[in-house]
């Protein structure tokens, strides 16, 4: 008996208990290898003898003072380790207590940022089909994820959405990446004209597109081609790094593997481990400043923003996460871990795509492997693959296809930057047995 409204409501859940390194014991005493991280978070594994030590000297001290009262050093610290991190100009730190709060923050920033330099009539927000940003209304709205939307349309008639840069589907056999780039910034550059260009405030799109496509990254040029289009009409790019940021991709931040700078990027997730609820938005100088000469005020805030033992959380994380080796180990680890999947599923008649960067891989499961067909959405395979990855004691994040796009069921695996290699190949071995 349950009193919880779980989101699956009536689905009996087993009680998770305990968590060390890479796993996570549940009160019937069977252990799970944490293959997804939860949803791409637990980046530092679960018990961090460090960074529990900093959260608890912070409680210790202090557990929370209002941000219109105080700032704190934790968070100040924190700040100047992100915006050293973070290339120029991307020189400030706004908090938030996770990803939806990340994205609907960088979404009022835009739009009062065109406010504060006089063209309030940019409104509209242009974001990629299949997408997600989040659940709170405006980062719901952003995201082009038809199956979370449905129900709630209309959400905010501002928003529009372009094909996603998706090569397994929908670059041409012929087609080079390049052709494959400038296709899709042409249809992208349609929608700005349609809507007018001097009408359009922001372009938002996650560098490696996690839950709803499994690890999807970008061919070479998209993202530069997408910056130069962004430029050359005065739309900001907000990129969303809530998943595939903090160092999942290999790089601290996914973007820097794109040749591009954001104007705005949101972070969550990796960003406190798991160990606290935050996240963060930086955003560029240019922005800053017309706030600061403008009205002198972000018109945004929530009551948990900068809370003490979040933000003390999260710089102990970061720190950890720029140790010299990490962002390497990341590499070598994301790649045994293609290569175990690659020669586990890679002949499965029903393993169409296994994808992406440094621990942040998906696989796409197909029915018909030669034709991309995927399976009748009504089979729910991700649930099952869920529920057989549990039995053979792994996590691991699948998700069905979508009603937006043709798009088959897929597994995200993120796990910890911490595993072992010989964890890497356990991952790989439960995974290959339950799908
Ligand atoms: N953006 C992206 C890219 C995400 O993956 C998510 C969560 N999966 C969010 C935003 C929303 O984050 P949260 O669940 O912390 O609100």
């Amino acid at each position: 008996m349950t009193r919880l409204l779980h989101r699956k409501i009536g689905a009996p859940l087993p009680h998770a208990v305990s968590g060390q390194g890479v796993t996570i014991t549940d009160s019937a005493g069977r252990s799970y290898i944490d293959g997804s991280g939860g949803a791409a978070v637990s980046c530092l594994g679960h018990d961090h003898p460090e960074v529990l030590a900093a959260m608890k000297a912070q409680m210790e001290r202090l557990s929370y003072a209002h941000t219109s009262f105080f700032t704190t050093d934790a968070a100040e610290e924190l700040a100047e380790r992100l915006t050293a991190l973070a290339p120029d100009p991307l020189n400030w730190l706004y908090l938030v207590s996770g990803g939806s709060e990340a994205v609907e923050a960088a979404l009022k920033m835009a739009r009062q940022y065109y406010v504060e330099i006089g063209q309030p009539q940019r409104r509209h927000i242009i974001a990629r089909r299949q997408s997600y940003h989040g659940n709170t209304i405006g980062a719901l709205a952003a995201g082009g994820n038809a199956m979370r939307r449905v129900q709630f349309q209309p959400i905010l008639p501002e928003t529009h959405h372009v094909s996603p840069c998706y090569p397994y589907r929908d670059k041409g056999p012929d087609e080079t990446p390049e052709a494959y780039a400038a296709r899709l910034v042409q249809e992208l550059e349609q929608k700005i004209e349609e809507l007018g260009g001097d009408q359009v405030m922001a372009f938002v799109a996650e560098p490696v597109v996690g839950a709803t496509m499994g690890a999807v990254a970008a061919v070479a040029d998209y993202f530069q081609r997408i910056r130069a289009l962004c430029d050359r009409h005065g739309i900001l790019l907000i990129l969303d790094e809530v998943m595939c940021g903090m160092g999942r991709t290999g790089s601290l931040f996914a973007f820097e593997q794109e040749g591009v700078v954001p104007d705005i990027v949101t972070i969550a997730k990796g960003m406190g481990g798991g160990y606290q609820p935050v996240g963060g938005v930086l955003l560029s100088q240019q922005i800053y400043e017309a706030f600061r000469d403008g009205s002198g005020l972000f018109q945004h805030g929530h009551t948990y923003i900068g809370h003490p033992i979040a933000t003390a959380a999260a710089n102990k994380v970061v720190e950890i996460l720029t140790r010299p080796g990490l962002m390497d180990q990341v590499t070598h680890l994301g790649t045994r871990l293609q290569a175990g999947l690659d020669a586990a599923l890679g002949q499965s008649p029903h393993v169409g795509d296994i994808r992406g960067r440094g621990l942040f891989r998906g696989i796409e499961i197909v029915s018909d492997k030669d034709d991309k067909i995927p399976f009748d959405p009504a089979r729910k395979i991700h649930a099952g693959i869920k529920a057989e990855a549990m039995a053979e004691g792994l996590l691991c994040y699948p998700m069905g296809g979508t009603i937006d796009g043709v798009h088959g069921d897929h597994v995200l695996l993120a796990p910890p930057y911490i595993c072992t290699e010989d964890e890497i190949d356990q991952i790989v071995e439960r995974l290959a047995r339950a799908i």
